[in-house]
């Protein structure tokens, strides 16, 4: 059966899949990334991880995999296919298409970065299924940023597209490990609100999860500190709808597994501060922690698909609203 080759390279595990011609998943298969080791036996690893994917698709599906898609974290040059910074796993410019591609016997190979690409997957297959804008923000340790158009994710020229963590919100504010002050990465994401509750609890241990906990059970403090991250958050969500009208604006991450006690303030917070915009719908990420193997694997098929009547080709003319490639 005709499949592709999936990767998602994070910062403690790798997660692959064989994923066939309609996104269903053959095989999939998980370890540790191992970063300890140092960045050449991380590489090693993912070569190796991707040979072993390679081989038990000959063995138990009949054919070779036609192509590979692999997301990893950090600064990615997707155009030349090379891993350029990642500070989580301590390499520089690692040319990582052109390795996978000599490893993999010259199948066509993709890389992703690991926010866009996992946006990908959400826009096309998860949450944002049918909406041809949209904007996918992850609250974890850090807060980046997907732009879809069309099918796609935009990089930008430079490989920064996206990055509303680093958007300001409060000038002057707390200074962020970019350089700036006043990032929203330093009020919304995960990290900053485990940190803020830790700090108005007294208990070093307290985390972002507790603080919801607290909220729900009416705890006056804890609702201080979200309600904090909320309007923050909001305030760089409209910055960025305000630029980019998208139909839908979909939030991932640790701290969007609060569920409702996010997402009822933070509609309200953001309905509060358009003027003229269009209000997108705001919705949860629906794929969780396989949002970039699934990525990876749409990329992987991107790089063969001529047949538009895939579901998963953007070119399909079912495929949701108006897309052209
Ligand atoms: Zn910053």
């Amino acid at each position: 059966m005709k499949h592709v080759i999936a990767l998602d390279v994070g910062g403690t595990g790798m997660k692959a899949a064989l994923v066939g011609p309609d996104g269903e998943l053959l095989h999939q298969a998980r370890r540790p990334t191992g970063r300890e080791r140092g960045p050449d036996a991380v590489v090693a690893d993912i070569l190796d991880f991707a040979a072993e994917l390679h081989a038990h698709g000959i063995d138990r599906h009949g054919e070779a995999a036609s192509a590979a898609g692999v997301a990893v974290p950090g600064i990615v040059d997707e155009a030349e296919g090379v891993a350029v910074y990642a500070a989580n796993l301590g390499w520089r410019d690692v040319p990582l298409r052109a390795l996978l591609t000599e490893r993999l016997g010259g199948i066509p190979v993709a890389l992703g970065h690991d926010v866009r690409t996992g946006g990908l997957a959400e826009g096309r297959i998860g949450a944002g299924q049918g909406a041809d804008r949209f904007l996918f923000v992850p609250l974890g340790t850090g807060i980046a940023g997907a732009i879809g158009i069309d099918g796609r994710v935009e990089a930008g020229a430079h490989g920064f597209a996206g990055e509303i963590g680093h958007i300001v919100v409060r000038p002057g504010g707390a200074p962020c490990p970019c350089g700036q002050r006043g990032c929203l990465e330093r009020f919304a994401s995960a990290a900053a609100v485990s940190e803020a509750w830790a700090a108005a609890c007294g208990d070093p241990g307290a985390d972002a999860a507790d603080c919801a906990k607290a909220v729900e059970s009416g705890d006056v403090r804890a609702g201080q500190v979200w309600q904090e991250a909320v309007d923050a958050f909001a305030d760089g969500l409209v910055t960025a709808l305000t630029l980019l009208d998208p139909r839908a604006l979909i939030i991932g991450g640790g701290l969007a597994e609060a569920g409702e006690t996010l997402f009822t303030p933070l509609r309200e917070a953001v309905r509060r501060r358009v003027t003229f915009q269009k209000l997108p719908s705001l919705v949860p990420a629906a794929l969780g922690d396989t949002a970039g193997c699934l990525g990876a694997g749409l990329l992987a098929w991107d790089l063969i698909d001529d047949d538009i009547t895939a579901p998963l080709n953007p070119s399909n003319p079912s495929y949701p609203s108006e897309v052209t490639t």
